[in-house]
């Protein structure tokens, strides 16, 4: 880290910076996801978008980042970070930080993401909200969300432009606020870093959009490659051998269709689960779950889909006896068109519903795993 550095000279900060996350070589898809959304926070801010890319032999894949929005991808080379590490990736990540001081520093919320964060913002003395769904730095902007989003009054709303730090009145119309799920989902809280920077967030794969690619803006994005110092002494770990693991995991995110199961399985769960299959087989889509089911043991965690599972926006999210808590919707409120098969005609799934069935799933699923493929063959 630079001598003397000072994260409370705010003055000093500028761009947002995204953590680019690679393994074995191939960018991980919330990178995309955060770049996008970064390109928005600088554009709202009046500043570059940086991607942090770190690995050995990773510049061939930097200029794809400019595709998604970045300016300049700032790329830290070396054979000890060939794989993550702790101690490595946040020293040279520290570093690199603390000489060129991004104001927003963004970071997927994955395994490795969760990891790093956390490391780094103590280092850099600083603050990180982990785990956010939604980022905003323009006030108007933010303010309609709240709108859209929150039960706030107007007159709250309207007051929102300072806030109290340290007893004093703080502009927070530069601050990135953080929106983040609280108290188990029941609400949600925006948070800030007024006093330190930068101001660092974990993001949760799959809530950010991913913008369309732009080969020009790709070609001509800017590559700098900083000078840093790493060495075996810096590591208190040694990565021996990366093992895979051996059973595939469900691809929820990447899925344009998702036929999840919930309790409403639990008299035949073989059946029930079999069922799911089938209509995901004929759709061409994948099997997921509420946390009942994984819970359960009745699916792996992977499948699960909620605040603590994966967020989802798949073209079609069939639920099938799913009752709709709020964690649950956290999760897939965002489908493009959201299929519920219930037999509780109250169950809240039918309030984001496009097509509400209400019925027992064994005899509707059945039903529709025929008429979707009478449609197929239709075609
Ligand atoms: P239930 O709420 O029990 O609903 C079962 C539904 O099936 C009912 O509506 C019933 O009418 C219907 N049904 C029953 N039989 C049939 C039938 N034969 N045919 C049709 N319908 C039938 N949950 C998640 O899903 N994902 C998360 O990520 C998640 N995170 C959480 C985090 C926290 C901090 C907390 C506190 C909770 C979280 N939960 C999460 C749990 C959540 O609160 C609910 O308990 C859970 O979503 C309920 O799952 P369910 O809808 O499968 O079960």
């Amino acid at each position: 880290m630079v001598e003397n550095y000072n994260s409370m000279d705010l003055a000093a900060f500028k761009n947002v910076w995204v953590f680019c996350e690679q393994r074995q070589g191939k960018m991980m898809p919330t990178t995309f996801e955060l770049i996008s959304e970064g390109r928005k926070l600088a554009d709202e801010l009046g500043v570059n978008l940086c991607g942090l890319l770190l690995g050995d032999n990773v510049e061939g894949i930097a200029k794809e980042l400019g595709g998604y929005g970045a300016d300049e991808v700032i790329v830290c080379e070396h054979p000890l970070l060939k794989n993550y590490t702790t101690d490595a990736y946040a020293k040279v990540i520290c570093d690199v930080i603390s000489e060129m001081k991004p104001e927003a520093f963004l970071i997927g919320a994955t395994n490795i993401g969760r990891d790093l964060g956390p490391r780094c913002a103590a280092r850099l003395h600083t603050g990180l909200c982990a785990d956010c769904t939604h980022l905003d730095v323009d006030m108007p902007i933010y303010k309609d969300f709240l709108r859209s989003a929150s039960t706030l009054p107007e007159e709250k709303i309207e007051k929102m432009n300072t806030a109290k730090v340290m007893g004093q009145d703080h502009d927070v119309s530069r601050d990135l606020k953080m929106t983040r799920p609280a108290f188990g989902g029941n609400l949600m809280a925006t948070i800030i870093c007024p006093r330190f920077r930068p101001a660092m967030a974990t993001v949760r794969p799959g809530v950010m959009k991913k913008a369309p690619f732009d080969q020009a803006k790709a070609d001509a994005v800017k590559i700098t490659k900083p000078s840093f110092t790493l060495s075996e002494a810096d590591m208190d770990t040694e990565v021996v051998e990366v093992v895979k693991a051996a059973k595939k995991l469900v691809d929820l995110i990447g899925a344009d269709y998702i036929v999840s199961v919930g309790r409403g399985i639990s008299k035949d769960v073989e059946g029930g689960i079999k069922l799911a299959e089938e209509l995901a087989d004929v759709l061409g889509g994948v099997v997921g779950g509420s946390r009942v089911a994984i819970d359960s043991g009745w699916l792996t965690a992977d499948h699960q889909v909620g605040q603590t599972g994966k967020t989802v926006h798949p073209k079609v999210y069939i639920a099938l006896g799913i009752s709709g808590s709020i964690q649950h919707k956290a999760g897939m409120s965002e489908s493009e068109c959201i299929i519920a098969v219930n037999k509780n005609e109250t169950a809240p799934i039918f309030e984001i519903a496009d097509y509400g069935i209400c019925g027992d799933l064994f005899k509707v699923t059945p039903m529709l795993i025929e008429a979707f493929k009478a449609a197929k063959a239709a075609k």
